[in-house]
């Protein structure tokens, strides 16, 4: 079935103009703190590359990798840690980076499991959050734009794996069921 795509959710000079806001608040706010930005992947690589660099204090960069979605273009409900992170983050400020924040499982998940860690402090920065899609309450203390309740690709986001190279967000109008 062919895709369609309607107007970008975001444009790119929206997104350009918020995530430079976003990065000057985080240098403010960490400023003389040891941050480390942990990228959400797949999702946030492209959020977290714009981001990191609007950031104008020294930072740590890591990555960890989860899966919270099967192929399909709806949530199991499951999420699951697919990769560590390289360094320690005992006593450490921790900023998780996150594409979206859509039922918000992720996000509870990736806090609860590495605060048990024991860092100094962990804090949530979001490009987007699907407010009316929210099944558990999580802090989110960075968020880039609010967005209704449709399935976005690009700029980092996928559908079966595709579109993340798309250099804008986009609503997924039609979405294969058979795939
Ligand atoms: P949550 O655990 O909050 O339900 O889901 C978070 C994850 O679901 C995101 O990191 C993202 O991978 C995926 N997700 C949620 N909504 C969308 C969407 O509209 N488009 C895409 N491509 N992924 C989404």
């Amino acid at each position: 079935m062919e895709r369609v795509f309607g107007r970008p959710v975001v444009t790119q000079e929206q997104m350009r103009a918020r995530i430079r806001e976003m990065g000057k608040q985080i240098s403010t706010d960490y400023a003389g703190k040891d941050l480390v930005l942990v990228g959400v992947l797949k999702g946030a690589y492209a959020f977290y590359a714009d981001l990191a660099r609007a950031i104008r204090i020294p930072i740590r960069v890591d990555f960890i990798i989860v899966t919270s979605y099967g192929s399909k273009a709806k949530t199991s409900g499951k999420v699951k840690l697919v990769t560590e992170l390289t360094e320690e983050i005992k006593g450490k400020d921790v900023l998780l980076v996150e594409d979206i924040v859509d039922s918000g499982l992720t996000v509870q998940y990736l806090v609860k499991t590495l605060s048990k860690r024991k860092p100094r402090s962990i804090k949530v920065c979001t490009l987007l959050s699907k407010p009316e899609r929210r099944e558990v309450e999580v802090q989110i203390d960075y968020e880039g734009f609010k967005i209704p309740n449709k399935y976005v690709v690009g700029y980092g986001l996928d559908y079966q794996q595709k579109y993340r190279n798309l250099p804008y967000l986009a609503v997924l109008d039609q979405v294969d069921e058979e795939a």
